[in-house]
């Protein structure tokens, strides 16, 4: 018999059972550290080697590209073999492939492009203004999550009854003449990929049975956090085959305010009510220090489907709890800790893990790891794919593959300027309108009619020349075998000089000119590895660059060579683990956040992301929090947070800090002021909001009036500031948009 030691001796009893469970619907229920992800990759491997599936027949989710990466690479390890032709991704990623081999079937154009959400953001108050709505009565941002939650319950506008009610009628407008404007232009937003790719197998019986002839095999890791419309493709997908294998705990269910449905852990069981269930109670991962700490803590859930986890790790060292005198203080504390577990107990960096409830937290340890000369890498900070002048290259990118891109026209037509002016592009909207065409079209036909004065048409002339001119030199990468076969890269960079945008950036007079430069060197530097890592069975090799640089989520600047220390949202480290992890700003107000704090739902689900962050600690816990902060503009005396209370005394000790006591230690965070913007990168300050505004400022918005700065999150066009009204309540606006006035 064939050696298949090496997938199973690494299991114990009860997972190994899993993996080697015959046909039949599998719910593998079990807490954090348990094993779930590892029983799922040597699912895969022994379903490959012992039970001969081919790897075509399996379908695997994961929650985020990189996981999606790393447990394809495990499997080939543990296969010593590459294996081709298995899908695996992400909810996103996969109802992207499938939409790409079925573009015809679905009524797409073959090159349609996805929206990110800050393009569908710019649709989306280019919708409001087309209907002629006020966007302070229709604040895009509502109607961008309006359209977004009904898309993930799986409503068209024609599904919606508005009931009367005013305000839903309006949403209800713009979201179909959003939805118009998306399928003129062939574009999809992340919830329409998922929805798209429901109707469609809804919709088409051949196809839904060919891929459910083709998949035995479909399984989900973290399936507590998957929302109605991903669920109900799955079942589609499924029929009753009887072939889903899902891993998950209700427990770390941590998306509910995005819409994820942590109650689809039941419907599963209701749903296919011969499922077995699996429970795995052996934690792999911490300490039984730290596990205790996370038992007791969910413990105070009301709420729970109920699970055991126990350890035999021994008791490990205590949970350390530190009172920072003030933010600053607690990002030194937390950093002096990191360089000596690095530099004095041999740890690498990135076995150190900072993690906090909200990313405008990240500052402050940025500015102190830099003073420390010690690297770091932020995860789901701004992603690469996401700055503006890779988006600005982008645009001619997709513009290239696709004239009909509207929202790509729309962002280079004058970029380099190139004097189209914005009557120009207000008359191509309005003709595009009436017509019914494109922007592309309506430029065409300016042109050619000479509807503009003479300057216009020569300036929209020679941009729709650059753009074909592009076109053709983009089609000879396809040819592969011609002479003239291009590659991707060069292509790129062909591009990019011939857009004019690297001289346009050069000229600059931000100061981030040369940072700009750089990124465009990054991007075709990014093409090549994602040439020589693609598939050779590839055949539009550009059109699948752009895929990924919509859907690569924010781990894609993790992913660095050099030894660096980890920050992160507590909602990004899910599934991650790290010998040493900072839990900061653990303090009423900040986490529990105090948008939760008075709804226990809520107060539930923040609960759970700090059960998600106590059980990614390995070996060393840290709790951090400040008894002074500068937040609101004055500074605060936040409450230590309840979760501290709620883990037992006995597995914390108090740790006093390096910073003299008594001491009111200055730095950044005191200095922050006005000026530097939400761009300046690393070295911003503290309570820096961005747009010359800082946490706590009082604010004026033309229609909500006065409010204080509370949050803020994002950089460049997707950055975004939380403001809380005095009569409207807390509202997110998008820096670019508020119209925010100090007041
Ligand atoms: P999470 O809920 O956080 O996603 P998980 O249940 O997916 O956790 P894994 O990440 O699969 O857990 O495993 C946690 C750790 O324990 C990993 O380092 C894994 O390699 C290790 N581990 C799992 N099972 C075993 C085992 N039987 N023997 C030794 N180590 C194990
Ligand atoms: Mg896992």
């Amino acid at each position: 018999m064939e050696d298949i030691s090496h997938i199973l001796d690494p299991l114990n009893p009860a997972q190994r059972e899993a993996v080697t469970a015959d046909a039949g619907n599998r719910l593998v229920l079990a807490g954090a550290g348990s094993g779930k992800t590892r029983v799922l990759v040597h699912r895969i491997a022994w379903l490959l080697q012992v039970q001969d599936v081919r790897p075509w027949r399996i379908l695997a989710v994961t929650f985020t590209n990189k996981a999606a990466r790393e447990m394809k690479g495990r499997i080939q390890e543990m296969l010593s073999e590459p294996v081709g032709g298995m899908w695996v991704g992400t909810f996103h990623g996969l109802a992207h492939r499938f939409l790409r081999a079925h573009w015809q079937d679905a009524g797409l154009p073959q090159q349609f492009q996805i929206l990110d959400s800050d393009d569908q953001f710019r649709l989306v108050k280019r919708t409001l203004k087309a209907l002629e709505l006020d966007d302070s009565r229709w604040p895009p941002r509502q109607a961008q999550g309006f359209i977004n939650s009904q898309k993930d319950e799986g409503r068209r506008p024609q599904h919606i009854d508005a009931g009367g009610d005013f305000f839903q009628e309006q949403m209800l407008r713009i979201y179909r003449a959003y939805q118009e404007a998306c399928d003129k232009a062939g574009s999809l937003d992340f919830a329409e990929l998922l929805l798209r790719a429901h109707e469609l197998l809804r919709e088409r019986a051949d196809i839904l049975h060919h891929y459910r002839e083709r998949f035995t095999h479909i399984l989900v890791d973290e399936f507590q956090d998957t929302n109605a419309i991903q669920y109900a493709w799955l079942r589609l997908l499924a029929g009753d085959r009887d072939n889903l294998f899902l891993v998950g705990d209700d427990d770390q269910s941590i998306y509910g305010w995005r819409g994820a449905r942590v109650e689809n852990i039941q419907s599963f069981q209701r749903d296919y009510p011969n499922t077995k269930i699996v429970r795995l109670e052996q934690n792999y991962r911490s300490t039984s220090t730290i596990l205790g700490a996370a038992n007791a803590l969910i413990a105070n859930n009301p709420t729970r489907l109920g699970k055991n986890l126990w350890t035999e790790d021994s008791a490990g060292e205590l949970i350390r709890r530190y009172a920072a005198f003030n933010e600053i203080d607690e990002a030194r504390f937390v950093v002096e800790r990191i360089r000596r577990a690095s530099q004095e107990e041999g740890l690498a960096r990135s076995d150190c893990a900072i993690l906090y409830r909200t990313t405008a937290q990240s500052r402050l340890f940025e500015e102190a790891l830099i003073q420390a000369g010690l690297p770091y890498r932020v995860y789901g900070g701004q992603r690469f794919f996401e700055r503006a002048e890779i988006k600005d290259a982008l645009a001619y990118l997709r513009l290239i593959g696709n004239p009909a891109d509207d929202t790509a026209f729309e962002r280079i037509v004058n970029l380099p300027p190139r004097g189209i002016g914005a009557r120009t592009v207000d008359l191509l909207r309005t003709q595009a309108r009436a017509d019914g065409s494109t922007l592309w079209q309506a430029a065409r036909a300016a042109v050619h009619q000479a509807l503009l004065p003479a300057r216009a048409t020569g300036a929209l002339r020679s941009f729709i020349d650059l753009i074909e001119r592009l076109a053709t030199r983009a089609e000879a990468v396809q040819e592969q075998e011609q002479e003239q076969a291009l590659e991707l890269p060069d292509l790129v960079a062909e591009v990019l000089t011939a857009s004019g945008l690297p001289a346009h950036y050069e000229k600059n007079k931000d100061g981030r000119g040369v940072e700009r430069l750089e990124n465009l060197e990054q991007l075709v530097e990014a093409t090549r590895r994602f040439a020589a890592e693609a598939p050779n069975d590839e055949g539009d090799l550009l059109g699948s660059f752009l895929a990924h640089a919509a859907l690569e989520a924010g781990d894609a600047q993790a992913d660095g060579f050099e030894d660096s220390v980890q920050l992160m949202t507590l909602h990004s480290a899910k599934g991650l683990e790290f010998p040493l992890v900072f839990i900061t700003g653990v303090e009423e107000g900040l986490f529990p956040h105090s948008m939760s704090a008075s709804d226990p739902v809520r107060l539930e689900e923040e609960r759970r992301l700090c059960y998600v962050g106590i059980t990614r600690a390995k070996r060393q816990l840290y709790l951090t929090h400040a008894e002074s902060r500068r937040l609101h503009g004055r500074e605060e005396y936040p409450m230590p947070s309840r979760f501290l209370r709620e883990v037992p005394g006995e597995l914390i000790e108090e740790v006093r800090g390096g910073a003299g006591k008594g001491k009111r230690v200055s730095g950044g965070a005191a200095k922050a002021g006005l000026g530097a913007g939400v761009g300046a990168g690393a070295g911003a300050r503290g309570t820096e909001a961005g747009g010359g505004f800082r946490l706590g400022q009082p604010v004026r918005h033309p229609k909500f009036g006065r409010g204080v700065v509370l949050n803020a999150e994002g950089r460049g066009a997707g950055a975004r500031i939380q403001v809380n009204f005095e009569s409207a309540g807390a509202k997110w606006l998008v820096l670019d948009y508020a119209r925010l006035e100090p007041a």
